[in-house]
């Protein structure tokens, strides 16, 4: 098949479009680098079957593709806060612009929602039943916002066109590739202990994550795509929950980090819990993660000790 991966130059459509590549299909990877990175991507470039459009998804363009995954949106709060206008923008038109794509050429399309669709969760576990705690004004909700309006959008477009939608909310992710600059926890505590500076615990680290390591995902979101009949939403993480003082001192314990922690000031409406319920995606799908979390860590600690030595 020929697959359009919008956001392929970041953290998680970087490594969707090497799964997609190694299984034969041809791929075009649209970013307009915002938060990606031709490193990521670079060793694909001579690949035949690869293909690099530089372009927003802000504007329209058009593609003949089989397949759809729209992952084009700053993902770390420090990235989605720098222009937020330009983040709803990019979750709501760059929504309406490849539900255009996908309408025309009949593709299907799978949108990369957020667990943060869910805000300040008051149900916990999250299911996909839960319709969220969301603070419309607050600094957050240029993403939580504009990732919920990108979610009506597909199904409106599956109601309205008949579009082949699939909806995946994802829950924190991370793995090699992640932006050493993007202030989420795994790369800040990460890069923190390799280089033996204070660890920066938000708040008293008592509100809660679970992480799930990136091969798992794009598992999950390529057999989302390739389930018949099934729209979801679904939700898509690991269930393995821990407090976020919890994590720094793991993360000092497998690096064997002579840090210290210290403690700052929590980001308003910082959700003080979060943990996937994924039965869902368990009976539908047939998956589960499968790398723990101490592997998964270990995986992206070393990818950061080789980001240092090489730089
Ligand atoms: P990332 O920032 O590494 O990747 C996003 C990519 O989109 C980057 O390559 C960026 O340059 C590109 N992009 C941004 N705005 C664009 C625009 N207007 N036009 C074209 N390209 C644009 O983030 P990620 O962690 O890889 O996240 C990928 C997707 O998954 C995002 O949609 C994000 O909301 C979603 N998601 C990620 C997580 C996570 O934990 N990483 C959790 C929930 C949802
Ligand atoms: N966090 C922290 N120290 C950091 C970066 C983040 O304590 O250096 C906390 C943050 O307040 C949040 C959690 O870690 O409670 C996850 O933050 P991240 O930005 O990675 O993701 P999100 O808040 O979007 O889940």
């Amino acid at each position: 098949m020929r697959i359009l991966v919008t956001g392929g130059a970041g953290f998680i459509g970087s490594h969707l479009c090497e799964r997609l590549l190694k299984e034969g299909h041809d791929v075009i990877c649209l970013d307009n680098f915002f938060t990606g990175s031709k490193r990521n991507i670079a060793h694909m470039l001579d690949h035949r079957g690869f293909e690099l459009i530089r372009h927003d998804v802000t504007e329209p363009i058009l593609l003949e593709v089989d397949r759809i995954y729209n992952l084009a949106c700053p993902a770390s709060p420090i990235h989605y806060q720098y222009n937020p206008v330009k983040t709803t923008k990019t979750s709501v038109m760059g929504a309406i612009n490849m539900l255009g794509i996908a309408k025309r050429v009949r593709a299907r399309i799978l949108q990369a929602s957020t667990s943060e669709v869910y805000g300040d969760p008051q149900v916990h576990p999250q299911t996909e039943a839960y319709w969220g705690n969301v603070n419309t004004l607050g600094l957050r909700s240029c993403y939580d916002e504009g990732k919920r309006v990108a979610e009506t959008l597909m199904m409106d477009y599956h109601r309205q066109n008949h579009v082949d939608v699939r909806i995946i909310r994802i829950f924190n992710t991370y793995g090699p590739k992640m932006a050493e600059n993007d202030g989420r926890v795994v790369s800040n505590f990460i890069l923190q202990a390799l280089k033996g500076e204070d660890i920066t615990v938000y708040g008293e680290g008592e509100q809660t994550r679970s992480f799930c390591f990136v091969s798992d995902l794009v598992e999950g979101m390529m057999r989302m795509m390739e389930t018949p009949g099934f729209t979801g939403p679904v939700n898509l993480g690991n269930p393995a929950e821990t407090t976020i003082l919890e994590f720094a001192k793991k993360i000092i314990d497998l690096t064997g980090s002579t840090s210290r922690i210290v403690y700052r000031p929590l980001p308003a409406d910082d959700p003080k819990q979060r943990q996937p319920d994924i039965t869902l995606a368990k009976q539908m799908l047939g998956w589960e993660p499968k790398v723990s979390v101490d592997d998964g860590l270990r995986q992206t600690i070393d990818y950061f000790r080789s980001v240092l030595t090489s730089a």
